[in-house]
């Protein structure tokens, strides 16, 4: 009898097996070029399809991925990457200028099934901060190195491109700089609508692991060395097993409200779906407070979740049944 059973658990096992190669798990992936402050009119008509373009080739970078059997880790990783390359985004190359000016770039990533995390803060000198994030992940004992000691890590690791400081110049950021600081009144640093163009990435692998990965330039116009939600862990990114978020907008309020680690754990705790605790996050807490921007969101189904409070969010999306979509405006 005991014979019979396990011989009929085994054929199980096998029938269960091959389904699962004929049919690979179902892969998700959601990219942001960041939240903010704007209307059609403020943008060229050539830069909007540009920007599709941009977000498309992230998208197709992280899907090669995918695809493939890879990593939700090297998926974000290699999505991010192309928009940091783009100048269209605030992160690399098109990062926003500080006050002095020049650019201080903020990028974290993280696994969710593992909880490993790194994250960057500063940095100058490095062409994807990103990918420092995930040596500091991968190859430090620490999760989050700043300014200088950051730069003396990325010395260390042979593989981190290093570019001149005005390789991130662009005129446009300038142009954005300069409005910043003849508007500037007071002596507080940037509010909202100066900044736009933070990019992240969220996804789901075919093992059923989930990571998110998020870089910026900051805020236009910052000083004091400030630094945003965007690397630090909870706040721009987050991830577990069951939910992937990372963020874009006014950081001061994302760090203050938790806003990355508030949407998985309504999930956990709450019970919530992923479009619940997204849009109560977003929608909800964060403007209650006075800020505004944006968050994409999945979870280990791969639901997809996109909101934000302001004009636009820059957005990409790849979804489970393969259907695939960039957007900038609300009702795009
Ligand atoms: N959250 C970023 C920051 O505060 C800015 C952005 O998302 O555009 O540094």
């Amino acid at each position: 009898m005991r014979l019979v059973y396990l011989v009929l658990l085994a054929g199980f096992a096998m029938s269960h097996d091959s389904v699962a190669r004929d049919k690979p798990a179902a892969t998700a992936l959601v990219i942001h070029g960041g939240a903010g402050v704007i209307s059609r009119a403020d943008i060229p008509e050539q830069d909007l399809d540009e920007i599709h373009a941009a977000l498309d080739r992230a998208l197709t970078a992280g899907e090669a991925v995918l695809s493939k059997g890879g990593t939700a880790l090297d998926a974000v990783t290699a999505a991010v990457v192309v928009l940091e390359d783009s100048p269209f985004f605030n992160a690399g190359k098109g990062a926003v200028y500080n006050a002095e000016g020049g650019h201080e770039l903020d990028a974290s990533i993280m696994e969710g099934h593992s909880r490993r995390a790194g994250a960057v803060a500063g940095v100058t000198t490095v062409r994807n901060p990103i990918q420092l994030a995930r040596e500091v992940m991968e190859h430090s004992p620490h999760v989050m190195l700043a300014g200088e000691g950051a730069e003396a890590f990325a010395d260390t690791r042979s593989s981190i491109v290093r570019v001149a400081r005005d390789y991130f110049d662009t005129p446009h950021r300038l142009q954005q700089l300069r409005k910043a600081q003849a508007e500037q009144k007071s002596a507080a640093v940037s509010g909202p609508g100066t900044y736009f163009g933070t990019v992240g990435a969220v996804a789901l692998d075919r093992h059923g692991h989930i990571a998110a990965a998020t870089s910026t330039g900051g805020m236009t116009n910052k000083r004091w060395s400030r630094v945003g939600d965007s690397p630090i862990i909870g706040a721009g990114t987050y991830a577990t097993e069951d939910c992937g978020v990372s963020g874009t907008g006014w950081g001061e309020y994302y760090i203050r409200a938790v806003a990355a680690h508030d949407i998985c754990a309504r999930m956990a705790y709450r019970g919530d779906t992923l479009a619940q605790a997204a849009d109560a996050v977003i929608n909800g807490h964060i403007p209650r407070l006075g800020g505004d921007g944006g968050a994409i969101a999945l979870d280990r189904h791969g639901n997809i979740a996109m909101p934000f409070n302001t004009g636009g969010m820059y957005r990409g999306w790849i979804k489970p049944d393969g259907s695939r979509g960039t957007a900038i405006f609300k009702g795009d």
